[in-house]
């Protein structure tokens, strides 16, 4: 594969790594993401199919994509998605492919996604409080996120790795838990902080429990924290080691120190639109191209061109932050 055929931005950034939103709907609605009631869904018809997204993937490996993740909205409401997985897991040059849910329905899907291929699993958890848990996803399913996780274990998904969004004023109380758990089981628990993706526009800095006071509200309860080398040079997540080697945890401070200068990742979402960052504003729609006359080589030519036309990272501590129309349950994390 030449240099002309990666996917290498202005930056010199290599991109190996593609978000696959696979839906915009969702079984919660936290409030960092959704809008409580009346959230307008993508119309079916215009979700990408299976076979749509195996193709778009199938261009991708030929330009250096050889790592997926699969999102939404929450993944798991899409019908047959263990099927979707078995497809990717057969593309040659997919050498990983991971999935972020919030476990709502892993009890009955855990053991078909594992067979099916899925190598990581990420469950998003932001309290280990009932109570908080309904605070912040208006809705009462914490048992049932609980008993997906058990299910993940017993499908043999490790290490199993919790995604806490941390928010101050919310969730300060269900760090120290949060650490106990990851002492006292085989659990990763990374803390990421709180961004400006809610569909309300309603975030706010002094929101954001930063890295840096999470790390000392750990190291107060718990002694020094022993950072871990990455062994992802591109992994979003710094990683730490309780002194007494019990356990791990990481910390994903996209806000107050972010880690822009190593991205690999680009996505693609639902509804067939490629976006080379999290927050960027402009956005290509190779729907058209998928679904009409477009040939593998457009839609090559469309990927090449978007990561090429990629910003240095996100403005979001820049007075001039624009936050992207597209709320997170329709970029997926
Ligand atoms: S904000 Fe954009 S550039 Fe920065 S790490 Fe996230 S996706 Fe990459």
């Amino acid at each position: 594969m030449t240099e002309s055929r990666k996917l290498i931005d202005s930056f010199g950034r290599v991109h190996n790594n593609l978000r696959i939103s696979v839906t915009d709907r969702c079984n919660i609605r936290c409030f960092y993401c959704m809008p409580a009631d009346n959230v307008e869904f993508m119309p079916r018809a215009e979700l990408l199919t299976f076979e749509e997204i195996e193709r778009v993937v199938r261009v991708g490996t030929s330009l250096g994509i050889d790592r997926l993740r699969l999102t939404g909205g929450e993944p798991l409401v899409r019908r047959e998605l263990p099927s979707l997985v078995a497809r990717l897991a057969e593309v040659p040059g997919i050498i990983d492919i991971g999935l972020t849910t919030n476990a709502v329905l892993l009890d009955e899907l855990a053991q078909p996604l594992h067979d099916a291929g899925l190598k990581r699993l990420n469950i998003s958890l932001d309290a280990l409080d009932p109570e908080v848990f309904r605070k912040v996803t208006r809705r009462d399913s914490y048992d049932k996120v609980i008993a997906g996780i058990d299910a993940a274990r017993r499908a043999g998904f490790r290490p199993i790795k919790l995604n806490a969004v941390s928010i101050r004023g919310l969730t300060e109380d269900q760090i120290i838990p949060f650490a106990e758990l990851a002492r006292e089981t085989d659990t990763e628990v990374r803390f990421i902080e709180f961004m400006p993706l809610d569909a309300d526009s309603k975030w706010q800095n002094d929101k954001v429990l930063t890295a840096a006071s999470i790390k000392k509200i750990l190291e107060d309860q718990f002694g020094e924290l022993r950072p871990v080398p990455k062994s992802n040079p591109s992994a979003p997540a710094s990683d730490f080691e309780f002194a007494d080697g019990k356990g791990r945890i990481g910390l994903i401070a996209s806000v107050s120190e972010p880690f822009c200068g190593s991205c690999n990742r680009f996505r693609l979402t639902a509804d067939g639109k490629l976006r080379n960052c999290l927050f960027s504003l402009e956005e290509t729609d190779i729907r058209p191209l998928i679904r009409e006359s477009g040939t593998d080589e457009d839609i090559a030519t469309a990927m090449l061109q978007c990561v090429a036309a990629k910003k240095a990272g996100h403005q979001i501590n820049s007075s001039d932050f624009v936050q992207p129309d597209r709320p997170m349950y329709s970029i997926g994390g």
